[in-house]
Parts: structure tokens; sequence; C-alpha cells
């Protein structure tokens, strides 16, 4: 049976299975059903499903494009649809509104937050930018959109190093707000002139460096993929001073950098620090390698509120919408033009 939900889309009797509680939508299995349904009202509401590296397989699977923050920003700026389904966290939402302010943008639950881009309000960041008035705002892409429409330049983990090289040498720079990311970037670039904030991701901070020494000595042969907003960045380059662990072992990549080094190891096992969603991608890029988490718990939780329910909820329903003030979309809109212009990432088409 089919049921009329409005903007000519038609429901089907397997959305009435969608169960709702405080955790999230829950009650559909990620069966040939779902794909069909999901592939069906996909086409009529003419949308395109874009899918964070964080997200659950089977959300991976069916999505158009899988990558990072930065590479979904780029396919959103140039989406042909009229609708983008953002399977992620709402800054990321968020952040493809800023880019396509005519496009529907969706986030299949406006529930998913993001507990980095919450370390930092709009007021925090004008309180810190009076005390530097002539510093440039470097925000990290997990950020809302008014803290987005304070910053000079956004940037993710991807192209961090880049855009912080990209600044006048000579002028102060505000980076905000993962501190693990800003004193990856000062020690990658050296520049002593750059303030960090000192928030975190509870994700990411969980995975600590005695979990990481354990697992090294474990596996004296095994590279190394640390992400650098994890608190482990540090402590695996601390290993790597005090000898425990050869320097051409330790790869501090962002999520697309990893995929692309996957491609190329020689290594037959590698250590994941990262949240664990990035070890369905990096077993699909390269199946001869043994992928293992550095922290199996390292799990988040908002990524993984995009369930099946969800996606079919969202695209039955057409919610929940995402909408940005157009006054701060447009101050915004400038911070992340130049991200997306500066260094490089690598998006996963399917
Ligand atoms: S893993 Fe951390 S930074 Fe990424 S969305 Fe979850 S809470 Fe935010």
């Amino acid at each position: 049976m089919t049921t009329l939900t409005g903007a000519g889309v038609r429901a089907s009797s397997l959305a009435d299975r969608i169960v709702d509680s405080p955790a999230g939508y829950s009650g559909i299995e990620a069966d040939e059903e779902w794909i069909a349904e999901i592939q069906r009202l996909k086409k009529e509401r003419n949308a395109t499903i874009l899918a964070h590296n964080y997200q659950l397989p089977a959300i991976q699977d069916i999505a158009d494009h899988v990558g990072d923050s930065l590479a979904l920003a780029r396919i959103a700026a140039t989406a042909d649809e009229d609708t983008i389904v953002f399977c992620g966290v709402h800054f990321m939402a968020e952040t493809a509104k800023i880019l396509s302010p005519d496009k529907t943008v969706l986030l299949p639950d406006v529930r998913a937050g993001c507990s980095l881009a919450d370390s930092i309000t709009a007021e925090e960041l004008q309180a810190w930018k009076d005390e530097y008035p002539d510093a440039v705002v470097v925000s990290y892409v997990n950020t809302t959109a008014a803290v987005k429409a304070l910053t000079d330049y956004c940037c993710t983990s991807s192209n961090a190093v880049d855009v912080v090289n990209a600044i006048d040498p000579d002028r102060e720079v505000l980076f905000l707000p993962d501190q693990f990311l800003g004193q990856h970037v000062k020690r990658v670039t050296g520049r002593q002139n750059l303030h960090i904030w000192a928030g975190e991701c509870h994700v990411h901070a969980a995975i600590n460096g005695d979990e990481l020494e354990e697992k090294a000595r474990a596996n004296p042969d095994a590279e190394l993929f640390v992400h650098p907003e994890c608190g482990c960045a540090t402590s695996s380059l601390y290993l790597v001073g005090e000898g425990h662990f050869p320097e051409d072992q330790v790869k501090i990549l962002s999520t697309g950098g990893m995929l692309e080094e996957a491609g190329r190891t020689g290594a037959r096992k590698v250590l994941v620090a990262t949240e664990v969603g990035m070890i369905y991608q990096l077993r699909k890029a390269a199946p001869q390698v043994d992928f293992e988490a550095v922290n199996r718990k390292a799990a988040c939780k908002f990524m993984k509120m995009i369930t099946p329910a969800a996606l079919l909820r969202c695209l039955t329903v057409g919610a929940d919408e995402i909408h940005v003030d157009p006054e701060t979309a447009q101050r915004a809109a400038r911070s992340v033009q130049r991200m997306i212009s500066i260094g490089h990432s690598v998006p996963v088409s399917q």
C-alpha cells in the first residue's frame, strides 16, 4: 500500500515500521526492500545522498558519495539535484546549506550533533577575537554556522596545514576549536604565533596514548594511521621520538588521506586511530591489509544516529530540513569557500 506525503512522493508501508525513541529512529533492516525503497524515494525527490566516512556501513553503501567533510562540502556545492540528503552530523548539513542556499538540505535526524562543534559558541569566539583584534581566525569545519560567520578561513583536517601556510607569517592566527588538530598544525608549520582553543571531540580524545602504546608494542611491524584530532597524535610522535616506533611507520592523516595511503601501503597490518566507521572504507579500499582500530569503542553516537530507519523517514517525509539565517549564511559562505579552494581531499563516488 502507498500513500502520498506531499511533493509528489509516495510512502510505502515499510515506513510504518519506523520506531522513534530518544536514542534515534530504528525498526528497519537494511535489506533488499529497504534498498529499493530508498532508491525509489531518492529519484522521486530528485535527491543525492552524501555520507561521511564515519557513517554505518549500510548508509555508506547506499550513498551516492562517501568522503570526508571537505570532499562532501565540495560535492554539495556543485550537486545538480534539488535536494541534498546529508548523512552526517548537524554542522555538515549546515555547511551544505551555506554552500547551496537554494537547495533543500535534509539531515535524517536533526538530533545528530557534534561535541566538538559545541565546544565554542559565537559569543566565546567574539570575545577571543576582541583580545586579538588583528588576528586571522581559522576554524575547523566542525563549527556552527554562527561561528563560521565570524571566521576568516574554514579548514578540515585534510587541508588545515595548507590553510595556515597560506596566511601571512607575520599575522597572529586564532585556531579553533580542536586543540589536538591545532597542536598538529603548529608542529607541522612551525608557526609560533598560532593560538589554539582548548576544545575537543569526546570520541577522538578517548583514543589515548596508553592504548596506542600497548597496541604498537604488540604489533611492531604494523603501520600506524593517526587522525590529527586524536588525543594520541602527540603520543604517537612521542613513541617515535623515544625510538619505540620507526618514524616511517607512523602516518598522521586526515580520513581522506588515510584512504589514499591505504592504496599505497606495503604493510600487512595497519593500526587505525580514529572513529571506528573509518575501518569499513579502509577495508574496501585495501582488502589485503589487516586494519585494526586502536580503540574499538571509539564510535560517535551522533554519526550512528543516521540509521536505515532515519534515512527512510527522511526521504519519505522530507525531514529534517536544515535552515540557516540568510545573513549568517552569507557571512559564513566566505570562509567556507576559502576552505574548499585550498588543499585537496579524496571523495569516494559510488
Ligand atoms: S566523531 Fe567527534 S568530531 Fe566527529 S562528529 Fe562525532 S563528536 Fe563530532
